[in-house]
């Protein structure tokens, strides 16, 4: 079975008089260790798709079932707990706690897994030095480069193993060169076997994904593999 199983699901915001359908209908599987590029003109739902894979919303119709579990079926602390130890969120602006060193904001989502401080800290310590950030870890954010923190930020999303990784627009506010280096550092988490769905608006960055899904006005317009990966597997 699918690790992410969406069936016809739609998200509407009823505002006064007026009703948006941000998502019309969209069905989608997603199986354990794929690459998902989720394109699409701006307005299209990719946000409100994302944030409903995340568990931080949910669709007003349809259904969602996540690891063989109904998500509308779960209690508001089994869903604090899937966005803590299933889903690895990175952002486009980072979201790094401005006051706290490297060490500290990787280490801040194991205070609910029950280690201790010393362990948490070795924890974040060895997380850190996967992304090559070994010698920043009592930098704080603002010490720090954009890719560097979008390092930071991919470490933390990491850090309790979750199955799924959400990125949405990780490279939105890096060069060019920094960008290749942070979807060379996806590339290789993908490659230890984690799912990761990434929104972007690039070609040039969704064609590191093997799985291409464009969406439009609330629907899935198109999905198909990713024709320039070549799949030895
Ligand atoms: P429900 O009340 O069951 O949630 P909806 O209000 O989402 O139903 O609408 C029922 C169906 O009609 C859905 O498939 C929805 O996508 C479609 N629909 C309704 N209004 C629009 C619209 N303005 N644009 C596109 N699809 C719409
Ligand atoms: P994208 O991420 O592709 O730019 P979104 O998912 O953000 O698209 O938005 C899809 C549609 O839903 C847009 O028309 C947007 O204005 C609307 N929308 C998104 N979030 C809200 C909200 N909280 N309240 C009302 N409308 C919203």
């Amino acid at each position: 079975s699918s690790l992410i199983d969406i069936k016809e699901i739609g998200r509407k915001y009823v505002i006064g008089s007026e009703t948006i359908h941000a998502l019309k209908s969209v069905t989608l599987q997603i199986n354990k260790g794929e690459f998902v590029a989720l394109m699409g003109p701006s307005g299209s739902g990719k946000s409100t798709l994302m944030n409903i894979l995340g568990c931080l919303d949910t669709p007003t119709r349809g259904e969602y079932v996540l690891n063989g579990i109904r998500v509308s079926d779960m209690t508001d602390d089994e869903l604090a707990e899937v966005r803590n130890k299933e889903i690895g969120f990175v952002f486009q602006t980072f979201n790094l706690l401005p006051r706290s060193t490297s060490l500290d904001n990787v280490a801040l989502p194991l205070i609910y897994a029950g280690l201790n401080k010393d362990q948490r800290f070795e924890k974040a310590q060895k997380a850190l030095e996967s992304v090559n950030l070994g010698n920043r870890m009592d930098h704080k954010p603002n010490e720090l480069s954009g890719g560097q923190r979008q390092r930071v930020a991919i470490a933390r999303a990491l850090i309790n193993d979750p199955s799924i990784i959400l990125a949405d627009e990780p490279t939105g506010n890096l060069d060019t060169k920094t960008s290749v280096e942070i979807m060379g550092l996806l590339e290789e988490i993908h490659s230890k076997g984690n799912t990761i769905i990434l929104v972007t608006h690039e070609e040039d960055i969704a064609q590191h994904a093997h799985r291409i899904v464009r969406m439009r006005d609330g629907l899935i317009e198109d999905d198909y593999p990713n024709p320039e990966i070549k799949n030895v597997s």
